[in-house]
């Protein structure tokens, strides 16, 4: 559960333990009946423990129920005994949910980015920024080489004649089309720059074809247009410009920073409120998955291996890779780091969706792992936009898979070109449900395999995309939770906080109403003789 500290002690429970030592606390240190000495027995342990995990715990029974509830329906069975309006009317907990974090998710980044991006220093900001994005592409890459590694160490498409037998399958999921690898790349320039920002609200550029005629042959004419779907790197870049800009302005631009602050402080607020759905949500989206699936063994008798090397790169990436290089670098326990994230996973798992899940991850982050609002606000949006180790991770599993279902051999080259084909193409990917599949088709063209085999990949993309989405949202806390420590260390070596340096050409003077919540440049100006950093970690109710 993401506690929340008593009002009045800035330090509270939960969050002043995980901040101190870069831990989760599992118990609340300032409970009451934590002092009473002899009377404390294990079974008050136990409870406190229980209290002050229970969000965790409740997400994590949801998922694990939502998997019984939906393979026990599917038994009494499934979809066909149940019926469209009943199935709907079965899913429709979980369809709330997703429709009130997407609801969060406009005014949480834009806010949160504008926000972040004005109230660091430039030079700081440029320095965080560039050491995320170095993380984000290292551990995509690795990710990337894991998953090229183990498709050809299992060899998932080498078992060529069970494919047959999918021809109902595939035949019921629609064909991806096919777009050439030099359109999907101008197409991400183009939605990097979104010519209006309130159709980039609920819109995205996106290339298509028509045959035309050149020189009397026939050829394919690129056309583009709107889709529907957020433009999310567009708003991106667009709000962390935007604050930089409202930064430079100096006192003129200081109310509208309060004003940006306030709005994500009052979306946090309601994203607390929505954790307390998520796992009924969670519950239900699970359930209603597993129903509405046909032939499932089919699928897993056919695709087994193909699955099995995702699930495995997935965990051995989620479990292994990453708490590595975080261990490595903070000398913490990067387990205890994972099981403060829990509630945003198990959404994650649910959801499929990055996006959907961030604003659960930054409540985590924020109020379990010690990590400072600067940091979660500014990097997850990025890394939720940009970053997909699990993406790029079943993309080079599933070029390889395609390549040997093709019995088409892949040289030196075109496995390194699978490698960073998928790298970039997981950044243009979007953090929807099966967002991966979409930019597969980048690779399979950049290495000449055929597109239409995606079909297979989407059949079993409603169980790989959900590991996928765990790991993407994972690499971009470990990003979160790695900058804190850079910054924490900076901070302690120099007697200038990294995130403060906050002499602009402005000193602000606070507002009546400004709480601590509200502008970090405010929060972080140290009075006279004041300690400037206080507040820095604060939860946000
Ligand atoms: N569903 C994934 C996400 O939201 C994207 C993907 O399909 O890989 O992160």
């Amino acid at each position: 559960m993401v506690a929340d500290p008593p009002k009045g002690n800035p330090k509270g429970s939960a969050a002043a333990e995980s901040t101190e030592n870069g831990a989760v606390a599992l118990v609340p240190i300032e409970d009451p009946g934590a002092s009473r000495g002899g009377c404390c027995s294990s079974r008050d342990q136990v409870r406190r423990c229980l209290r002050a995990n229970l969000l965790v715990l409740l997400t994590v029974v949801a998922v694990v129920a939502g998997v019984a509830l939906g393979l026990g329906l599917s038994q009494a069975g499934g979809a066909a005994a149940l019926g469209p309006a009943r199935l709907t009317a079965f899913a429709f907990p979980g369809e709330v949910l997703l429709r009130l974090l997407r609801m969060i998710i406009l005014p949480l980044v834009v806010c949160s980015l504008v926000g972040g991006a004005a109230s660091l220093d430039p030079s700081a900001l440029g320095r965080l920024g560039a050491w995320a994005l170095l993380f984000f592409l290292v551990t995509t890459l690795l990710a990337s080489a894991l998953g090229v590694g183990l498709a050809l160490a299992l060899q998932p498409g080498a078992a060529l004649a069970n494919i047959n037998s999918l021809g109902g399958v595939t035949d019921a999921v629609k064909e991806a089309p096919s777009k050439e690898v030099l359109d999907s790349f101008l197409d991400l320039v183009r939605n990097i720059f979104p010519s209006n920002l309130v159709s980039a609200a609920f819109r995205s550029y996106t290339t298509f074809y028509k045959i035309g005629q050149f020189n009397g042959t026939q050829v394919k004419v690129p056309m583009g247009d709107e889709v529907d779907g957020m433009n999310i790197l567009g708003l991106v870049v667009f709000a962390i410009v935007f604050g930089v800009a409202l930064r430079k302005l100096g006192p003129e631009g200081e109310l509208l920073i309060r004003f940006f602050n306030s709005f994500n402080d009052a979306t946090m607020v309601l994203v607390s409120w929505i954790m307390w759905y998520a796992p009924v949500g969670i519950l239900f989206l699970v359930a209603g998955k597993i129903v509405e699936m046909e032939n499932v063994e089919m699928l897993f008798a056919s695709l087994g291996k193909y699955i099995l090397c995702c699930l495995l790169g997935h965990a051995i990436h989620g479990l292994l890779v990453l708490p590595l290089i975080y261990f490595l670098f903070t000398r913490k326990n990067p387990y205890r780091f994972l099981w403060g994230i829990m509630t945003a996973l198990a959404t994650a798992f649910g959801t499929s969706s990055s996006s959907a899940t961030l604003p659960l991850m930054m409540k985590c982050v924020e109020e379990r792992n010690g990590v400072s609002k600067q940091i979660s606000r500014f990097i997850l949006p990025i890394g939720a936009t940009v970053n997909m180790d699990g993406a790029a991770l079943f993309q080079c599993v599933a070029a390889v898979f395609i390549a040997q279902l093709n019995q088409r051999p892949l040289d030196f080259v075109k496995i390194i070109t699978i490698l960073v084909t998928a790298t970039a193409s997981s950044v243009g990917a979007a953090g929807i449900p099966a967002g991966g599949v979409l930019t597969l088709a980048i690779i399979l063209e950049a290495v000449s395999l055929p597109v239409h085999d995606i079909s297979l990949i989407l059949a079993v993309d409603w169980l790989v995309d959900r590991s996928c989405t765990i790991l993407n949202v994972e690499g971009d806390a470990f990003g979160a939770g790695l900058l804190q420590h850079y910054v924490d260390r900076t901070e302690s070596q120099s007697s200038v906080p990294e995130l403060i340096q906050m002499k602009s050409e402005t000193p602000l003077a606070p507002l009546p109403s400004a709480t601590e919540e509200g502008n970090p440049l405010l929060k972080h100006y140290p009075g006279p003789g004041g300690d400037a950093d206080t507040c820095e970690k604060e939860s946000v109710m």
